[in-house]
């Protein structure tokens, strides 16, 4: 109400996997913590409620862990739910489907990295042999990049930067589209070169990259769970609150006030808003006073379609699958829940298919949609045009991150933001990972760490990436291509040395 004032030491912003792991991470300091969170539930973009016609749990849309997630497992170690992720057999990356051809991307793990997948590569009957070696460049070229390197391939655009590496137009379609569609949430054409150089180097830098998939709804993974642990240490949360702006001036923050006229008073505050939400919610001075502020204008929403169908038979075993690139397509992948969460083995298929940076989608009603899932299916799984469809869900969802478009990496900020007092977390905050929900889960430990150093109780809480932690003949590329005043590979890279000077100058 208007002209009430609460007081707390910590006030936390934002309820998604960010402010709830800058929460759990000031748990036993003591201090008083609340958090405020504008929806009836926790768990922000990764949410799951339960379906009210089939008592079966959905996500938001469908989420994939990866085994490099360590600062997630780090949370639901804490939280006892570690082992709730199903995971892929291990290797086994992807299925692309092409109409009913199957291309497994099976990561050889007796083979050291990058070269794990040149087995499935060389088996994919749909790629000519001879389009190859036009990934070799560009492959040892994203292998010796350093952060700083990244950075400075943000202002180009990828699409551009690798036709200027020779890469044929049949990967850059095959391949890097899909890729930048499926992981960057957008087409190629608007990528950073630099945001989607470093996820490649995460791809084929490392030999053991499992996926996993939620074993029942994702925020049935954390935020009962987080609730419990919260609440028995004194946290507040304040639901269905939301705040309305920071308070404070361009020196410091000093709490927020909510829709309802009220203020809430901290010491402290960490925002794990999205940027949008968080431009919303700063004072006008602070976009005057600090370029961070100012910039966030220029983060914009990839939205999503998340549709939900379920069957009146078993159509497949597979766990996850995704169509090779075209971009007139509705869905980019597709899920069987029956085949992921535990139980649910004898059920008939309930399909979950994510439809990425597709304005097309805009345009249609949700019958048009399941339709056109239904087609798309099909094309894979005949028996899908002939089963019935029992019950159907499209979630419309306006942000899955932020477009990591040229230029975005470089505004991506640190933890301790220019304002006094005001921390920030969120998968959006640069911590060297793509926006993901270890992204989100890392910056909020560093969120928690920034605020118990400045309340003097110091704690180590983030868990480090070894230098983007490359293996086998990776590693020694990186190492030899940052460290040498000669190629590695004489010859080879001299079209990363000329490429590299035009494009890092
Ligand atoms: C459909 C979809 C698919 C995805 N797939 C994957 C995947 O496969 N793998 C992966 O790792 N990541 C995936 N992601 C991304 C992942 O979900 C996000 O990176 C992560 O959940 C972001 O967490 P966050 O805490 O940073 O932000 P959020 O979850 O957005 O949290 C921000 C919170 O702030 C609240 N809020 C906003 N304004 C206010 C206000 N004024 N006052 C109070 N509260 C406010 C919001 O309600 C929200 O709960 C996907 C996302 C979506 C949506």
């Amino acid at each position: 109400m208007k002209g009430n004032r609460t007081d707390t030491d910590v006030l936390v912003v934002g309820g998604g996997l960010a402010g709830i792991t800058a929460a759990l991470g000031l748990a036993d300091t003591g201090v008083k913590i609340t958090l405020v969170e504008k929806e009836a539930a926790l768990g922000g973009r990764a949410r799951s409620w339960t379906d009210k016609k089939t008592g079966d749990p959905i996500h938001i849309g469908p989420h994939i862990f990866m085994n490099k997630y360590p600062n997630m497992f780090k949370m639901m170690e804490l939280l006892g739910t570690r082992d709730r992720v199903v995971w892929q057999e291990p290797g086994h990356f992807i299925t692309m489907v092409d109409g009913r051809t199957e291309i497994n991307m099976v990561a050889d793990t007796r083979i050291p990295a990058p070269f794990h997948f040149t087995g499935s590569l060389l088996r994919d009957p749909t790629l000519p042999k001879s389009h190859i070696p036009s990934m070799v460049p560009v492959t040892l070229y994203a292998l010796q990049l350093s952060p700083e390197d990244i950075l400075k391939l943000d202002n180009i655009n990828a699409s551009a930067f690798l036709r200027a590496f020779g890469v044929t137009e049949y990967l850059i379609q095959r391949f890097w589209a899909f890729a930048c569609q499926a992981i960057m949430n957008v087409p190629l054409d608007l990528c950073s070169a630099g945001a989607l150089l470093r996820f490649y180097t995460g791809l084929i830098g490392v030999a053991h990259l499992d996926i996993g998939f939620p074993d029942g709804g994702l925020s049935d993974l954390y935020v009962p769970q987080a609730e419990a642990r919260m609440k028995k240490a004194g946290i507040r949360i304040l639901k269905r609150t939301e705040i309305k702006r920071f308070t404070g001036n361009v020196k410091g923050v000093t709490g927020a006030e909510l829709g309802d006229g009220s203020t809430i008073s901290a010491r402290y505050t960490i925002s794990a808003l999205t940027p949008m939400a968080l431009r919303q919610a700063a004072p006008r001075e602070w976009a005057g006073a600090y370029k961070m502020f100012f910039e966030l204008v220029h983060f914009h929403a990839s939205p999503y379609y998340a549709t939900y169908i379920w069957f009146d038979r078993k159509l497949t075993k597979r766990k996850f699958w995704a169509r090779s690139f075209n971009p007139n397509d509705l869905n980019c992948d597709f899920y069987d829940m029956s085949n992921i969460n535990s139980g649910m083995e004898d059920r008939n298929s309930i399909i979950m298919t994510n439809c990425i940076y597709c304005d097309r989608a805009m345009h249609m009603s949700d019958e048009e949609i399941v339709q056109e899932t239904v087609h798309e299916l099909s094309e894979y799984i005949p028996e899908a045009a002939r089963a019935k469809v029992v019950h159907s869900v499209v979630n419309h969802i306006p942000m899955a991150i932020h477009c990591p478009y040229p230029g975005m990496e470089q505004r991506r900020p640190p933890t301790v933001s220019p304002v006094g007092n005001l921390f920030l977390a969120g998968d959006w905050i640069q911590t060297g990972l793509p926006s993901c929900m270890e992204n989100a889960c890392r910056a909020g430990w560093l969120a928690a760490e920034a605020v118990r150093a400045a309340i003097g109780q110091p704690e180590k809480l983030s868990v480090d990436l070894d230098e983007r932690e490359l293996e086998g003949f990776a590693r020694l590329v990186n190492r030899l291509g940052r460290r040498l005043p000669v190629d590695p590979v004489p010859g080879l890279l001299a079209t990363r040395r000329n490429t590299r000077e035009k494009f890092l100058a």
